[in-house]
């Protein structure tokens, strides 16, 4: 099973807007999750798209939270009550949220990360949320040094391959860290954005693009991931 996520990372609407019409040109699901309001993904297909949540915890970490770790998840859950899946910014976890995350009625957390790993399983955790693990991010990729000509997976229909992209790094086709550094300081300009998109090597959105037109030739099924956490619950994983 092959499936697609995405961190929205608050991204500007015109970003989310051209992740959007990516998937949409391919006929490729998607699952977002989302740090703010955005009226483009509000819109969005809900053929192709799913929306989650990624709250962020880190202010509590760094101290300088006025609100609580559940006024921080209330707000998201207000702004999108359909959500039924959670991936934290910067992956943030512990067993209290996760029993808070239970105790909102969501289905599924996507926050293990095992890159490149294969035989990943969707597991049910004790109070039955689904774990769904993922094994490819972006900018990760770039961390351990590969390039973008290839995503270091086997794309086969048998193993559960689950890509996490930015729409940033999509837009600006990161291949590494200094390119986000340098375009970071215009992250709610589109426009001068664009003018740090790489054009030079491989990068993420060149391999976005090589991933979707491969399951869209080969007719590959694509995956929501809160499809994969219903079928784990019917399997009794
Ligand atoms: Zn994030």
């Amino acid at each position: 099973m092959i499936a697609f996520t995405c961190d929205v990372d608050w991204a500007p609407e015109e970003v989310i807007e051209d992740t959007i019409n990516l998937f949409e040109l391919f006929d490729v699901k998607c699952t977002f999750f989302s740090t703010h309001h955005s009226l483009i993904l509000t819109k969005s297909n809900r053929k192709l798209f799913e929306i989650g949540i990624h709250p962020d915890f880190n202010p509590l970490l760094k101290g300088n939270s006025a609100k609580s770790f559940e006024d921080i998840l209330d707000d998201i859950l207000d702004i999108h009550p359909e959500a039924q899946g959670v991936r934290t910014h910067t992956m943030f976890q512990s067993v209290i949220l996760l029993q808070k995350f239970a105790d909102k009625k969501l289905l599924y957390d996507a926050n293990n990360f095992l890159p490149y790993q294969t035989g990943l399983k969707p597991i049910r955790l004790w109070n039955n949320l689904v774990r769904i693990p993922y094994n490819w991010e972006d900018d990760v990729h770039w961390a351990y040094g590969y390039g973008f000509e290839d995503c270091r997976m086997n794309i086969d229909e048998d193993e559960l391959i689950i890509f996490d992209f930015h729409p940033i790094h999509i837009y600006l086709n990161t291949e590494n860290k200094y390119r986000y550094d340098e375009a970071k300081k215009f992250y709610k300009n589109p426009n001068k954005l664009l003018e740090y998109r790489n054009s030079e090597v491989p990068g993420t959105r060149d391999l976005l693009i090589n991933l979707l037109k491969h399951c869209k030739n080969n007719e590959f099924q694509t995956h929501k991931l809160k499809d994969i956490a219903y079928q784990c619950l019917q399997n009794n994983f």
